[in-house]
């Protein structure tokens, strides 16, 4: 029997009530998981003064080449904003970037009262993202994008140039910056991460993240491996045949990643464990098959400050830099430095 357009037309409509009906279940019960999202504010426009620091020049420590490079603070951020998120990204989250990476910076200048950076002599930044943030080159930009460097360029200088000489401050001072690629949802709180306590860091929703490229991550091991690996790092021998029982997860921090972990009797934290295993995060929830286990986590970093893709995701919902900023800093202001 052929089905008349009328009878489509009604089950269409049937299943489009029903997908909507859970749709909304699902969304009900979201809500009610996160215990009311803090869903960031949007500010309005902070008062920018101007000041002459415009002309400040840097000390760079280029860790591929070893040497120490002198060159317009400007000019260096444009290679970090390159490096440090992708230049496809939305115009705000580019200058949130600009604003983090500046402050950055301005934290560890000695010549603003900051430390420099450890890895050369009179050195106020380094180039290496494990170390400082990461900053590529000119010809590092036009490897990366091809015929799209003019473009990038050019998005990349004006995220700079509009936020220019800007910084994050709180209490008057330049805020010790973190910031990473994504989160698991939820932001870190720092000192879950590093050993200190800044009262701007603590845990914040990061929506619409699921979609990103390293949102999920996954490494498997034979457990002959595991065992090994763990053995070669801490001296402890592990049972290749019983490592779901020699592992245990003492607890979650705020934002649902593991806080610490028990592998063999040896207690550490999930920070130290994840760059044992060279996992994207410490929200690891693990598989035990008979002959390997498996390491699944959410997000991509440590999880502190600035989500980029999550920065991302609040420009495309027509959040400014400044909301982006100050969602992910607590308290912090805007202003000239
Ligand atoms: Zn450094």
């Amino acid at each position: 029997m052929r089905p008349t357009t009328k009878g489509i037309a009604v089950v269409v409509a049937g299943l489009l009530l029903i997908t909507s009906i859970i749709l909304n279940v699902i969304s009900a019960s979201r809500d009610k998981e996160e215990n009311q999202p803090d869903e960031p504010e949007k500010n309005p426009k902070e008062i920018i003064m101007e000041t002459n620091h415009k002309n400040d020049s840097i000390f760079m420590y280029n860790h591929m080449t070893k040497e120490l490079v002198q060159m317009p603070l400007e000019e260096y951020l444009a290679g970090v904003v390159a490096g440090e998120m992708p230049a496809s990204y939305d115009e705000e989250a580019l200058k949130a970037q600009a604003v983090a990476a500046r402050t950055l910076v301005i934290y560890k200048m000695p010549a603003y009262g900051g430390r420099g950076c450890s890895q050369a002599a009179g050195a106020d930044v380094c180039s290496s993202y494990a170390h400082c943030q990461e900053w590529i080159s000119e010809e590092q930009m036009r490897k990366n994008w091809g015929e799209d460097y003019e473009t990038y360029v050019e998005k990349i200088k004006k995220a700079i140039q509009e936020t220019s000489g800007q910084i994050m401050t709180y209490n008057g001072k330049a805020i010790e910056v973190f910031y990473h690629s994504t989160s698991n949802g939820r932001t870190e709180e720092v000192s879950e991460v590093f050993s200190n306590s800044l009262p701007y860091y603590i845990s914040v929703v990061s929506i619409g993240e699921e979609d990103a490229p390293r949102f999920e991550g996954s490494v498997t091991l034979s457990n002959k491996k595991f065992a090994e690996i763990f053995q070669s790092k801490y001296g402890i021998k592990l049972d290749p045949n019983k490592l779901a029982s020699q592992i245990k997860i003492n607890g979650y921090t705020d934002s649902g990643r593991i806080q610490d972990i028990t592998v063999g009797g040896k207690k550490l934290r999930a920070t130290e464990f994840r760059l044992l295993y060279g996992l994207n995060s410490t929200d690891i929830s693990f598989e035990f098959d008979n002959d390997s286990i498996t390491m699944n986590t959410k997000g991509f970093g440590h999880g502190v400050g600035m989500s980029q893709v999550g920065a991302d995701r609040m420009a495309d919902r027509g959040y400014s830099y400044m909301d982006i900023l100050q969602h992910y800093y607590k308290g912090v202001e805007i202003i000239q430095y």
